[in-house]
C-alpha cells in the first residue's frame, strides 16, 4: 500500500513517499481501516524534527486524525460492519486499567497518541491502518471525510480544554492564541455555541478576517497592536476569564497579565518552547488557575461531534494535498501558512 514514512529526523526531505508498504494486519479486537483523508497536526512536525526525552520509532509513520470506512475487522469485533463510515480516536490506551475506567485514558500507562508515539509503521499517513476497535468513533452523516479527518483532534481537544476542563460559561471572555489555527478556529466556535466572547489574537489582517468570518467578537493583531491593553480595553480592566493556550514560551506570561483574578488558563500545548516564567504572587494572590489539558477521551469526542452533527461547529479546511504531496504541508504548517487544517488524501 501506499504511505509515507521517515526512518531518521530532520528536515522535509526526510519524508518518504512509499507504495511498497505492507497493508497492517489486523488482532481479533483491531478494524482495518481503509483511510480516505487524515489531516495534519503540528506532532507530524515533531515527529519528524525529533523531541527532547521522546523517543520515534522508527520507521515513523506520522497520522493522528483520519477518516475512513471499515474494510476488515477482527474475530471479536461486533460493534462495527464493513463500509461503516469513521473516523479514528487518535488517544489510545489500555481500556481496562484503573485510570481507563475512572474515565481518564489519558493517565493510564498505555496512553499514546497515534501515529505520533505508535510505531514502527503505525498511523494515520497511508491507505490502510489498523485501530482497536473501541478507537473509532461513526462519521457524522453531514461531514465528508475530510471534514471528518480535520475536525477531529482539534475539536476534540479544543471540546475537553474550554468545556470539560475550564467550564465555559456564557458572558466569559475567552482569550484564543493562535486564533485562526486548527486548534483556534474551533474554540471561536466553541466560545459562540456557550454564548462566550472569543477574543481572538492572529498575526495578520488576512487572519483578523478569517477569524471574523468565524464569528470572533473581538481580533487583536499581535504585531501591530498591544494584547495587554487590548484586553483591557475589551474587558473594562477585568481581564479575561479563560485564557485558551496551546503556545506556551512566548505567550505565558502576556496570558497571565491578561487573565482576571480567579480566571483560568487552559493549555494543550507548548508550540514555542516549554519553559515560562511563573508570578507566584499571580497564584495565591490573584487566584489564578492554571489547568492542563490533554487530548480527550472518546466520549468526549462522541459529545464534541454532536455538534459538528448538527452543523453548530465547521470543520475548517486550509488546504487538501495528495498523500505524495505531505511534504508540502510540512512546510505549510511550519511556516504557520494555515487557516484550519490540512489535509491529506491517498489517492
Ligand atoms: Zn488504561
Amino acid at each position: 500500500m501506499r504511505g509515507v514514512t521517515f526512518d531518521r529526523h530532520g528536515g522535509i526531505e526526510v519524508l518518504q513517499y512509499r507504495e511498497d508498504l505492507p497493508i497492517p494486519a489486523i488482532g481479533p479486537n483491531d478494524v482495518l481501516i481503509k483511510i480516505h483523508a487524515v489531516a495534519m497536526n503540528h506532532n507530524c512536525l515533531w515527529a519528524r524534527r525529533g523531541l527532547p526525552g521522546m523517543d520515534i520509532l522508527f520507521p515513523h509513520m506520522n497520522g493522528t486524525d483520519a477518516a475512513g470506512v471499515v474494510a476488515e475487522m477482527g474475530s471479536a469485533v461486533t460493534q462495527w460492519k464493513i463500509n461503516d463510515e469513521v473516523l479514528v480516536h487518535g488517544g489510545f490506551s489500555c481500556g481496562h486499567c484503573v485510570e481507563c475506567s475512572r474515565g481518564h485514558p489519558s493517565f493510564c500507562p498505555e496512553f499514546q497518541i497515534w501515529g505520533f508515539q505508535t510505531g514502527p509503521n503505525a498511523g494515520g499517513e497511508a491507505e490502510y491502518a489498523r485501530v482497536p476497535a473501541r478507537h473509532l468513533v461513526s462519521k457524522p452523516a453531514n461531514l465528508s471525510f475530510d471534514e471528518a479527518a480535520a475536525i477531529g483532534s482539534v475539536l476534540l481537544t479544543a471540546w475537553r480544554m474550554l468545556v470539560v476542563r475550564a467550564h465555559i460559561q456564557p458572558g466569559n471572555f475567552v482569550l484564543i492564541w493562535g486564533a485562526a489555527g486548527g486548534l483556534g478556529s474551533i474554540a471561536i466556535q466553541l466560545c459562540r455555541l456557550y454564548g462566550a466572547k472569543s477574543i481572538a489574537i492572529v498575526s495578520d489582517d488576512r487572519k483578523a478576517a478569517f477569524v471574523e468570518s468565524l464569528g470572533a467578537d473581538f481580533v487583536i493583531n499581535r504585531h501591530t497592536q498591544r494584547i495587554n491593553r487590548e484586553v483591557m480595553a475589551i474587558t473594562r480592566r477585568r481581564g479575561v476569564d479563560i485564557v485558551f493556550e496551546h503556545t506556551g514560551a512566548e505567550t505565558w506570561e502576556t496570558s497571565t497579565y491578561c487573565l482576571k483574578w480567579g480566571g483560568t488558563i487552559v493549555t494543550c500545548g507548548a508550540t514555542t518552547g516549554f519553559k515560562a516564567p511563573l508570578d507566584i504572587r499571580f497564584l495565591w494572590n490573584k487566584e489564578q488557575n492554571y489547568l492542563g489539558s490533554h487530548f480527550g477521551s472518546v466520549s468526549e469526542m462522541i459529545d464534541a461531534l454532536k455538534f459538528a452533527a448538527s452543523g453548530q461547529i465547521r470543520a475548517i479546511i486550509s488546504d487538501t494535498l495528495p498523500l505524495c504531496d505531505v511534504a508540502r504541508g510540512h512546510e505549510l504548517l511550519e511556516r504557520g501558512e494555515v487557516f484550519g487544517k490540512i489535509v491529506l488524501v491517498p489517492e
